[in-house]
C-alpha cells in the first residue's frame, strides 16, 4: 500500500508526494482531478482496486463538476459545484494544486511543480481547454468560461447587467447567453458560421434554433467574424462595432495535453491522446481517459473524440477493469464503445443528443420543429443511429437504448411524435 503520510491524504496542497518506489506495483496515479479522474479514482475503489490510488490535479479547488458552471453557478444559485466524494474515506491520495508538467514512461515517473512521482499504472485525464481567440491575450474584460475561477469572474458581470458580446454560438456560448440574458444582460452572440451549432448539427435543424435566441431578447448575429477585440468593444470584420463591458469566448475546447508532448505517448492531429479501445494509450500501463483521448469505436466506424460529461463518467469504468483485471490469466477487459450522450440547457430548453451521424444519415422529423418539443432521428440502413430531441426526454431515453441495440425503425411510425419512439422497432 501507500508510504504517503495521512497528511498527505485528501488535499495535501503544496507537499511531496512521498514514498510509492518505483517497485511498488499496486501505485495508479491519476493526472487530473475533473470529471473523469475522480470517477476513474472511484471506480478503481468500486471494482476492488487495493493498492494506491494518487489522484493530482492542478487547480487549488475540490474536484468539482463543470455542466453547473454555465448554469446554476453562473448565476449565483449554486454556490460551488464539488463532487460529493469522500476521498480521505476511499483511501485517495488527493494532492490539488498540483501541475504534473512532464511523464517519462521508460522510469515510470510522471514530472510534478513539487517533485517526480512513480506510478504502476497511470491514468491521463487533463480534460480540454478552452480555444481563445487570436489577439485576446491581455485585453481586459475577454473571458472563456471552463472553470470555476472563470464562473466566479463571470458571476459580478452577469449581476452588473452589463452589456456583453458572446463570441461563438456553439454549446457554450448558447448557454452562457441563457443566463447571461436571464440575469438581465444585453447579449449580443457573435458567430462566424452560417449558424448556430454549425460542428454538431445540419443547417435544416439548426435553423430552428435561431428563433431561440432572439425569443430570449439576445442578437444573434451569424457569418460575421471578430475583427479585433479592445477595451470596451468588439469590431467586426463587417466594421460594426458592438460596446462590450465584456466579451466572453466559446470557440471550442482542445484536449489539454501539451505536458506529454516529450513523453513518447501518441498523440492525434486534433491533440487527442490515441487510445485503443481498452483506453490503453500507447505507452506500456498508461491509460487515458474523458475530454482528453479519442478511442476508436467499431459503432461509429472512426475515431471518436468526445468532449462532453457522460463520456468522462463512462470511460473510467473500462479503464479501471482494465487496471483491476490485467493481471489475471486471459483477461481480456471491456470495449470502450459508448453511444455518445450529452444534455444541454439553453434558452428555457432541454436538449439532448445521444450518438453519432453523418450527412449522409437519413434524417427523419418527429414533431413540428416550430414548437416547444420535437426530436430528428438519423437512420442508417434503416438502423436509429443518432437522436436530438428538444424536450422529448422519452424520446432520448429509449432512442439511447434502440441506437445501443442497433435496432431497425419504421421510418413511417419513428416519424409520429405520438408513437413511442421503441413502437416504432420494425
Ligand atoms: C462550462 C461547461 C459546461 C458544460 N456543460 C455540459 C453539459 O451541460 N452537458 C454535457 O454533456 N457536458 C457539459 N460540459 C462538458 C463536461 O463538463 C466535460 O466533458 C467534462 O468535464 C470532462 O471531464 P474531464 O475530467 O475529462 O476533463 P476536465 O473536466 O477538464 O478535468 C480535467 C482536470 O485536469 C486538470 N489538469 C489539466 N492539466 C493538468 C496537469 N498538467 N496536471 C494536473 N492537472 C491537470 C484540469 O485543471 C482539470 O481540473 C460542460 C463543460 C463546461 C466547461
Amino acid at each position: 500500500m501507500s508510504e504517503d503520510t495521512e497528511e498527505t491524504r485528501n488535499g495535501g496542497q503544496g507537499r511531496a508526494v512521498t514514498g510509492g518506489p518505483s517497485g511498488d506495483d499496486r501505485r495508479v496515479v491519476i493526472v487530473g482531478a475533473g470529471m473523469a479522474g475522480v470517477q476513474t479514482a472511484v471506480a478503481l475503489r468500486e471494482q476492488g482496486w487495493p493498492g494506491t490510488i494518487t489522484l493530482l490535479g492542478a487547480e487549488p479547488h475540490q474536484p468539482y463538476d463543470r455542466p453547473p458552471l454555465s448554469k446554476a453557478v453562473l448565476l449565483g444559485k449554486a454556490e460551488g459545484s464539488a463532487f460529493d466524494v469522500d476521498f480521505a474515506a476511499l483511501g485517495i491520495d488527493l494532492h490539488l494544486g498540483r501541475r504534473v508538467s512532464g511523464v517519462r514512461p521508460a522510469e515510470r515517473l510522471v514530472h510534478t511543480d513539487a517533485g517526480p512521482v512513480p506510478y504502476a499504472h497511470l491514468v491521463i485525464a487533463t480534460g480540454a481547454e478552452p480555444i481563445a481567440l487570436p489577439g485576446s491575450e491581455g485585453v481586459p474584460g475577454v473571458h472563456l468560461l471552463r472553470t470555476l475561477d472563470d464562473a466566479e469572474r463571470l458571476r459580478p458581470v452577469l449581476a452588473g447587467q452589463h452589456d456583453i458580446v458572446v463570441v461563438g454560438a456553439g454549446w457554450i456560448g448558447a448557454e452562457f447567453a441563457t443566463a447571461a440574458r436571464e440575469a438581465g444582460c444585453s447579449v449580443t452572440v457573435v458567430e462566424a458560421a452560417d449558424r448556430p451549432l454549425a460542428g454538431a448539427l445540419p443547417a435544416e435543424v439548426a435553423a430552428h434554433m435561431v428563433g431561440w435566441y432572439a425569443d430570449s431578447g439576445a442578437v444573434l448575429r451569424t457569418g460575421t467574424r471578430v475583427a479585433a477585440l479592445e477595451p470596451g468593444a468588439v469590431s467586426l470584420a463587417d466594421g460594426t462595432r458592438l460596446p462590450a463591458d465584456a466579451v466572453v469566448v466559446g470557440i471550442g475546447a482542445r484536449p489539454a495535453t501539451g505536458w506529454l508532448a516529450d513523453s513518447g505517448i501518441a498523440l492525434g492531429p486534433d491533440g487527442s491522446v490515441l487510445a485503443d479501445g481498452a483506453l490503453r494509450t500507447s505507452a506500456p500501463d498508461v491509460y487515458a481517459v474523458g475530454d482528453c483521448v479519442s478511442f476508436p469505436s467499431a459503432r461509429y466506424g472512426q475515431r471518436l473524440l468526445v468532449h462532453h460529461w457522460d463520456n468522462a463518467l463512462q470511460g473510467p469504468r473500462t479503464v479501471a477493469a482494465h487496471i483491476v483485471g490485467g493481471d489475471a490469466a486471459h483477461f481480456t477487459g471491456p470495449v470502450y464503445d459508448p453511444v455518445p450522450y450529452f444534455w444541454s440547457e439553453q434558452f428555457g430548453r432541454f436538449v439532448q443528443y445521444a450518438g453519432h451521424h453523418t450527412a449522409a444519415d437519413t434524417m427523419v422529423w418527429r414533431g413540428d420543429p416550430t414548437s416547444a418539443a420535437w426530436s430528428v432521428c438519423w437512420l442508417r440502413d434503416g438502423s436509429l443511429i443518432a437522436l436530438l430531441a428538444v424536450g422529448r426526454p422519452r424520446d432520448l431515453t429509449q432512442g439511447r437504448k434502440l441506437i445501443e441495440q442497433g435496432a431497425h425503425l419504421d421510418e413511417a411510425r419513428a416519424a409520429d411524435p405520438s408513437v413511442p419512439l421503441k413502437s416504432a422497432v420494425r
